[in-house]
C-alpha cells in the first residue's frame, strides 16, 4: 500500500491507549510522520459521569493524557504530577464522592470541558479542541455525543453507578447485569460511521469487552457498520494465559456468563462469517493451544506476543495487528 493506511481503533481507557500508543508507534517505525490522518479512535463514553458539577470522560482523557505523555504511567490513571489540593476541599464541603479522587491538573481539563459543554459544543466538538493542545498523533472520536451511563445490577437487585461499583467497591460486589441507560437512543458520533467505512483496516483494542467494547458496539449503528465495512476486523485479546492483566475483566465477564479466556472473549464477539463482528483475532503465545479453537469458530487466530509492557512491545503489537490484516 503506498499511501498511509487508514485505522480505527475501539477502544476503551487504560488497555485501549497503550493500544493506540502502540499503533501510533507502528505507524512511525512505518515512517508515517502525518499518523492523526491515519488514526482514528473511537473512544467508550459508557463510563462519563457528572461530578461536582463536572464532566468526568475517564477514557477519553486516559487516551488523551497517554498520547501527550503527560499521563501517570506508575498510577495507571490522571496527570503525572498531579496534586489533589482541590478534591481536599471538595472534600471539606461534603461535595462529590468520599471515595473518589480528582487530581487538580484533571479538574482543569474537566473545568474546560464542562465550560464549552455548557456553551453548547457537543462532545466530538470538545474533543477536537481538546486535541489541539497536545500534537496527540490520532484523532480521536467519542462513541456518541449522547450521554450514556453504565450501571451494575447486584443480586439482590441493587443498582450502582459504574464508578461506585469499580472505584468505591473495587468491583468485590458480585454483578448479574451491566446496563447502558440512554444507549438505545443514541446514535454515533460524526464521523464514526464514516470512518469505519472508509477504513482499510478496524482493530478491537484490547479493552474491557463488556465495559469498554460493549457501550461502543452497543450504540446503534456501529456494529452494523463494522459488519458492512470492507476492511478487515482484527481483534487484540485483553486477557492473557487466562486472566485479566490489569482491572476488573474477570468480574464483568463473569457476569454476562463467558469465561475469562481469550477464546471465550473471540466467541463473544463472534466471527464476521457467522453473524459476528471478528475476521481475526490475536492470542497470547502463552494462549496458544487456544488457536485451534477459536479458528475452528470462524476467525482467524494468530498467536503473537500480547504484553504491551513498554512502548517497543506495544508498537510491536500494533504492528502485528495491522498486518494481520494485510495493510
Ligand atoms: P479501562 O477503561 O481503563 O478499564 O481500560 P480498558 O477497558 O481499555 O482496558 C482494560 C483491559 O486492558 C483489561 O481487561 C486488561 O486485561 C487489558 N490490558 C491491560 N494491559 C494489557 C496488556 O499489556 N496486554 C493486553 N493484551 N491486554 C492488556
Ligand atoms: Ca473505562
Amino acid at each position: 500500500m503506498t499511501r498511509a493506511p487508514r485505522i480505527v481503533v475501539l477502544a476503551g481507557g487504560v488497555g485501549g491507549s497503550r493500544f493506540v500508543l502502540g499503533v501510533r508507534g507502528a505507524l512511525r517505525a512505518r515512517g508515517i510522520a502525518d499518523t492523526a490522518s491515519a488514526l482514528t479512535v473511537v473512544v467508550n463514553t459508557g463510563d462519563d459521569l457528572w461530578l461536582s458539577g463536572v464532566r468526568l470522560q475517564p477514557d477519553v482523557d486516559s487516551i488523551t493524557y497517554a498520547l501527550a505523555g503527560v499521563n501517570d504511567t506508575e498510577r495507571g490513571w490522571g496527570r503525572q504530577g498531579d496534586t489533589e489540593r482541590v478534591n481536599h476541599e471538595l472534600q471539606q464541603w461534603g461535595a462529590g464522592w468520599p471515595w473518589f479522587t480528582l487530581g487538580d491538573l484533571d479538574l482543569g481539563t474537566h473545568l474546560a470541558r464542562t465550560g464549552w459543554l455548557r456553551e453548547g459544543l457537543t462532545p466530538t466538538h470538545v474533543l477536537e479542541r481538546m486535541s489541539h493542545r497536545w500534537p496527540l498523533g490520532a484523532r480521536l472520536l467519542p462513541m456518541t455525543d449522547s450521554e450514556v451511563d453504565t450501571i451494575v445490577v447486584l443480586g439482590d437487585g441493587t443498582r450502582l453507578h459504574f464508578q461506585e461499583w469499580w472505584t468505591r467497591h473495587r468491583a468485590t460486589l458480585a454483578p448479574v447485569a451491566f446496563e447502558n441507560p440512554g444507549v438505545a437512543a443514541s446514535t454515533p458520533a460524526p464521523g464514526v460511521v464514516e470512518a469505519i467505512a472508509d477504513a482499510d483496516v478496524v482493530l478491537l483494542a484490547p479493552s474491557n469487552p463488556v465495559v469498554s467494547i460493549g457501550p461502543i458496539l452497543a450504540v446503534p449503528g456501529v456494529r452494523d457498520a463494522l459488519r458492512a465495512t470492507s476492511a478487515p476486523v482484527v481483534g487484540v485479546s485483553p486477557i492473557i494465559g487466562g486472566k485479566v492483566v490489569r482491572g476488573m475483566a474477570d468480574v464483568c465477564l463473569a457476569a454476562i456468563g463467558v469465561e475469562t479466556s481469550a477464546a471465550a472473549v473471540a466467541e463473544l464477539y463472534g466471527a464476521r462469517a457467522d453473524g459476528g463482528l471478528l475476521d481475526a483475532w490475536l492470542i497470547a503465545e502463552e494462549d496458544e493451544q487456544l488457536a485451534a479453537e477459536v479458528s475452528a469458530r470462524g476467525i482467524r487466530s494468530l498467536v503473537r506476543p500480547l504484553w504491551m509492557t513498554d512502548a517497543t512491545r506495544s508498537a510491536a503489537l500494533g504492528e502485528a495487528a495491522l498486518a494481520a490484516a494485510g495493510v
